[in-house]
């Protein structure tokens, strides 16, 4: 297994591969990013994960600042698991450096839902997609739907500037009580009343599955997330892959939240099919 740093040793690296499957992440590795590299190797021989934090995706520098960091422990669980595996963890100067910053096409997705709240998070998660695909030039780049919103944007993005690449999304992988994998979670104290996120969300997608109002049921989905204690950011109810507002004959639905939990910023996200 190989951890690599400079750009060059990447490079070079990469020559022996045909085809190449690419897991962007930041770290602290959990079963959730498991399961993309388990999908990557499925597609190719070659496949390189990052360990990577993007600073500028962070538009609060304390939560940049208490991102957990796990290199040693992430490096040993890749180790176990997938022993050919490349893992690039370069410096921020390695990446950054020579990269004027660039204005991504990204269309009105981006000032939505968690673009609200988090001003220029996708230019930033835009931008060093950008920076690894033209370094990597991955065959496939896969994603989790845990972060329904940033994986509609990449695909997107890809179709504009990146065509060749295929995305591969990958569905969320949850623990026991259902509350979906997350870097964050370890900073949680209470983890079983986390998953109420997930609960609350179920409900009012069987509810709307059901014919019920999309109104109404977002409604009660917040009372019952502000009983909980919770500061909400928003709860929405979208169409799938777009994130439109739905009109009536739209049946491909999606509902998503964030709230703050212990002053923890959690998102999860349901998809659901009107019959
Ligand atoms: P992160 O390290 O949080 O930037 O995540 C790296 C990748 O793993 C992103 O594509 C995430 O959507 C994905 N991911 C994170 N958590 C989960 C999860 N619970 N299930 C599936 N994919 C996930």
């Amino acid at each position: 297994m190989h951890v690599i740093k400079t750009v060059s040793e990447l490079k070079q690296c990469l020559t022996a591969f045909k085809n190449i499957s690419f897991v962007p992440t930041m770290g602290n590795l959990h079963a959730g990013h498991m399961a993309l590299f388990e999908e990557a190797y499925k597609k190719s021989e070659g496949v390189v994960f990052s360990i990577f934090i993007n600073r500028i995706q962070f538009n609060d520098s304390n939560d940049f600042i208490n991102y957990p960091r796990t290199l040693a422990n992430d490096v040993s669980l890749i180790k176990k698991k997938f022993p050919s595996a490349i893992i690039f963890h370069p410096e921020e100067n390695e990446l950054y450096f020579n990269h004027s910053p660039k204005e991504f096409a990204l269309g009105k997705v981006v000032e939505d839902l968690c673009g609200r709240s988090r001003p220029g998070h996708f230019q930033g998660v835009a931008t060093i997609i950008d920076i690894f695909l033209a370094m990597i030039n991955p065959k496939y780049l896969f994603l989790g739907k845990k972060d329904y919103q940033q994986l509609c944007v990449i695909e997107n993005f890809c179709k504009i500037y990146y065509p060749h690449v295929t995305v591969i999304p990958i569905r969320t992988i949850r623990d026991a009580n259902n509350l979906a994998l997350s870097s964050r979670n370890n900073l949680l104290k209470d983890k079983t009343k986390a998953a109420n996120l997930y609960k609350i969300l179920l409900q009012a997608s069987q509810a709307i599955k059901s014919l019920s109002d999309i109104q109404q049921q977002t409604k009660l989905a917040k009372e019952q997330l502000v009983k909980e204690n919770w500061q909400i950011d928003y709860v929405e109810v979208r169409t799938q892959k777009k994130l439109t507002h739905p009109k009536d004959n739209d049946k491909e639905l999606i509902i998503l939240a964030a709230v703050y939990c212990e002053k923890i910023r959690l998102i999860d996200n349901i998809e659901f099919c009107i019959e």
